[in-house]
Formats: C-alpha cells, sequence, structure tokens
C-alpha cells in the first residue's frame, strides 16, 4: 500500500482512498496540467489508450500494486512530476515485478502514451 504521497514523500490524509498524491500535490498536479502539450492532454484522458494500458498491466499480473496506482503514474509522467524510471522502481517496489518485467512493462505503458 503506497502510505505517503508520491510527489513530496508527506503521509495522506487518512480515507484519501487509492490515490497517490496528498490534496496540495493533487492541486498542483491540475495546474500542471493546464501547461502540457494538447496531444498529451488528448492522451492522458483517452479511454482507448486507458484500456490499452490496462491491458498491458494486467499481462504482467503485477501483485500488490492496484491498475489505479499506474493511472496516476501516467498522468504524473505527463505533467512532468515522475518519470519512467520512478514508474519501474514502483513496479519493482510495490508491484513485485523482477526490475527486468518493470522495465519492459513501464516502457510499453509510457512509449503508449507520450511517443
Ligand atoms: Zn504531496
Amino acid at each position: 500500500m503506497i502510505e505517503n504521497c508520491v510527489v513530496c514523500g508527506k503521509m495522506k490524509t487518512p480515507g484519501g482512498s487509492m490515490a497517490t498524491q496528498c490534496e496540495d500535490c493533487r492541486k498542483r498536479v491540475w495546474e500542471l496540467y493546464k501547461d502540457i502539450p494538447g496531444e498529451w492532454k488528448d492522451a492522458l484522458f483517452s479511454l482507448d489508450l486507458s484500456d490499452a494500458a490496462m491491458a498491458i498491466y494486467e499481462e504482467y499480473n503485477v501483485q500488490g500494486l492496484e491498475w489505479g496506482v499506474i493511472a496516476e503514474y501516467i498522468m504524473l509522467i505527463g505533467v512532468g512530476l515522475k518519470s519512467e524510471a520512478d514508474l519501474r522502481g514502483v513496479l519493482v517496489k510495490e508491484g513485485r515485478l523482477r526490475p527486468d518485467e518493470a522495465r519492459t512493462l513501464a516502457r510499453e505503458i509510457v512509449s503508449l502514451y507520450f511517443e
């Protein structure tokens, strides 16, 4: 379970469901979102891309890390607060993937959205 905000590292407000960010960082994400390129904005909210990314995630049978966390990382990568390496890290640490699996999964998802 992710207990601390993945952006600033502070403890999240209890009851914040499966969100990975504290309230302050969530607001910051939305402010940054306004300035990203239009095609990324479209990509971040594309249901087709989300389905495709979820299918990739399911293939890897990730343990201990819900899809929602991956979806939030995709958003954070989009606004520049996280990188592909950070996604790889959380896939190993929380998702218990082998480093090579995490590398491939992170690569596939990031390239789907941002290339
Ligand atoms: Zn935070």
